[in-house]
């Protein structure tokens, strides 16, 4: 059922607007979360409104909540959401970590607000942005340094950039924006609503995600490690990249380090920088299983992993036993966490057992598909 948050107890004008504050005063904002945008939702009823958005958060699984007459508030793990009953409209304040992980915030509420009106998602302005035309703000136009080899399965890259302090938080996973081969690149940029607006056709462009593997936001560089894999357009470009080659870059999103007494990894090669950045950083008293599955054993690498995990490196014979291999590992009812990512089919495979087999909840995994076999 869907959840309703116009019922009884609200009251028309928020208390800080009472007390003659701006809604900025009214929300302390919680630890870490630094920046925030606003906007004003007018012309439509705020009842039906917050119910809308109640509706929407609860079918992802979100929280919404009237935290005092007037005011709601929606506190997710990448930013939080505040709704403000003001003069018969309602302010939206969006608050998040990062500059970036602020703005994928705000494309996801104008991306489901389009749903309830477009006219009313087209014509949001926001409080942080100068307007149409400039670059999203986790977007980063960097320069190659350097392609190397660390092993013969992966091309490692070095790029190096400005401002690359919120690709070294919580988030280690970022897209390139590759253009089609030959032609120059059009860089994405926000719309007068705030929204990123993306070239489409033939200028559209590919964006595969990959692992911060090193960083240095102060020395202003950072490195990734890509997987050679026939028919890859990333490989083909990574080939051809020469050092000075302009490289767009959008992040960072996604997957954060897990830590828990006990912990499952396990992946493939395209998997396994995350698992090694991952590794280096769990407390030394971490106990666990670490399963590491290649096409070439040659792509073995040293894994600094705690003295309580057991690496395992298996060699692909034809098709994946990753899977296979993962729940094969006697995994604790407490305590614990699975990180598993690899092939999109296998990884969902993967995610239904966990969760319906060993009962894990997604406080308790990270399932995901790295790459789609076509
Ligand atoms: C969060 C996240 C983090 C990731 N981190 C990394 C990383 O650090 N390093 C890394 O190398 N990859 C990483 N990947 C995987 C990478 O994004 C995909 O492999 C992507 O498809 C590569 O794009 P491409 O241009 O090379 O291939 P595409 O041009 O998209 O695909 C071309 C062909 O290659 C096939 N293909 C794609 N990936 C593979 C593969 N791994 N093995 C065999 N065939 C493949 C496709 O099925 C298709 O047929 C990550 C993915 C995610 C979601």
């Amino acid at each position: 059922m869907r959840a309703a948050a116009s019922g009884s107890g609200m009251t028309s004008a928020s208390d800080a607007v009472a007390a003659g504050r701006g809604p900025a005063a009214s929300f302390p904002g919680r630890t870490g979360m630094r920046h925030t945008t606003s906007a004003t939702l007018a012309g439509h009823d705020p009842a039906g409104l917050l119910d809308f958005f109640a509706a929407e958060l609860a079918d992802h699984g979100l929280p919404f909540e009237q935290a005092q007459p007037g005011r709601y508030q929606s506190v997710m793990p990448a930013g939080a959401l505040y709704l403000l009953r003001e003069q018969g409209a309602l302010r939206l304040t969006l608050q998040a970590g990062g500059l970036a992980q602020l703005h994928g915030l705000r494309d996801l509420v104008i991306e489901h607000l389009a749903e309830y009106s477009a006219d009313l998602a087209a014509g949001l302005v926001w409080s942080d942005l100068a307007g149409a035309g400039a670059a999203p703000p986790n977007f980063r136009l960097m320069r190659a340094l350097s392609v190397t080899r660390p092993s013969p399965i992966y091309l490692r890259v070095r790029l190096a950039g400005e401002d690359l302090h919120s690709f070294d938080a919580d988030e280690m996973h970022f897209r390139l924006l590759l253009p089609p081969a030959g032609r120059p690149a059009q860089w994405p940029v926000l719309s007068a609503n705030g929204q990123t607006l993306w070239p489409k056709g033939d200028a559209a462009l590919h964006r595969p995600a990959y692992t911060i593997r090193h960083i240095d936001a102060k020395a202003g560089w950072l490195e990734f490690d890509l997987f050679r894999h026939a028919g890859g357009r990333a490989t083909a470009w990574a080939e051809a990249l020469r050092p000075g080659d302009a490289v767009g870059v959008i992040g960072p999103g996604g997957g954060g380090f897990p830590c828990a007494p006990w912990l499952l990894m396990a992946g493939d090669e395209t998997a396994l920088p995350a698992i090694a950045r991952i590794a280096e950083r769990l407390p030394a008293q971490t106990r666990g299983h670490v399963i590491v599955e290649l096409g070439d054993a040659a792509g073995r690498q040293p894994l600094a992993a705690p003295a309580g995990m057991r690496v395992e490196w298996r060699i692909r014979r034809g098709h994946s036993a990753l899977f296979a291999a993962a729940q094969a590992v006697a995994v604790p009812d407490t305590g614990r966490y699975v990180w598993f990512a690899g092939e999109k089919a296998q990884a969902q495979q993967a995610r239904s057992w966990f969760r319906e087999s060993r009962g894990l909840t997604a406080d308790e995994s990270y399932i995901s598909g790295y790459w789609k076999a076509r």
